[in-house]
């Protein structure tokens, strides 16, 4: 069953890794075409050297965040018609990351996903609890209030406990399968990922997971050869 996978190399990279990666990966898929949809998000800095480097592989290319505006003066921001031009597929909206360290709100996440959708940019919009809000029992509160001001339109959504990216802990099965289930329950058509430590080792479990129908990939993304492992354990 073809899954979307997905590669988050943060702020991590060079030029060389950008270049190998790109060779590893069209390598790879020469050797073992495989049926699902593979994306990296490199730092934007890399995209058009990516793009060009995968020009006739199918591997798309993914922007880690964008701008709330259209265009104008807003220095250091990246405008979603900039991504687009520049060869970008999908943007990550919502990470974690960028909600904490940007102090992201509900209406720039809105904003960025109706800009994302305008400029024909496929968004991946990331939620998920964190330690504090899972052991006060509101995990499912938490999803239902980051999803509270999407539209019901096809989404890619990806599930992604604040507590288990980078840090090496997941959950159990039987809780990424109910918080992905209680996704596709509120928002219908939705591509649900999972996203938080997934490794070559634990991504053939999670993927063949019920309602899961891909997987967001940090840290491990990082070397070609463990993504192409997370890649074919399905
Ligand atoms: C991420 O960056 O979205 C992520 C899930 O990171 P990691 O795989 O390193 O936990």
């Amino acid at each position: 069953m073809s899954k979307l996978i997905v590669a988050n190399w943060k702020m991590n990279g060079s030029l060389t890794l950008a270049h190998d990666y790109a060779w590893a990966l069209t390598q790879h898929l020469e050797e073992k075409p495989i049926p699902h949809t593979l994306v990296v998000c490199p730092p934007v800095a890399y995209t058009s050297f990516m793009v060009g480097r995968l020009v006739g592989a199918s591997i798309a290319i993914g922007a880690q965040d964008c701008s709330t505006h259209k265009k104008g003066a807003y220095t250091g921001e990246i405008s979603c018609e900039i991504l687009k031009d520049i060869g970008c597929t999908y943007v990550l909206i919502g990470h974690s990351e960028c909600r904490q360290n940007h102090q992201e709100t509900e209406e720039t996440l809105a904003a960025k996903m109706t800009l994302a959708y305008e400029t024909g940019l496929i968004p991946i919009y990331c939620i998920g609890e964190t330690q504090t809000e899972r052991d006060a029992g509101k995990t499912k509160d938490i999803l239902a209030q980051h999803l509270s001001f999407i539209d019901q339109k096809p989404l890619i959504i990806a599930y992604e406990p604040v507590w288990a990216i980078g840090t090496g802990r997941i959950p159990q099965d039987s809780e990424i399968q109910e918080a992905v289930l209680f996704i596709h329950d509120r928002v219908s058509r939705a591509t649900v990922l999972y996203g938080g430590s997934v490794t070559a080792k634990n991504a053939g479990a999670i993927l063949s997971l019920p309602g899961v129908d891909g997987v967001l990939v940090g840290g491990a993304s990082l070397n070609p050869h463990e993504f192409w492992h997370i890649v074919t354990a399905v």
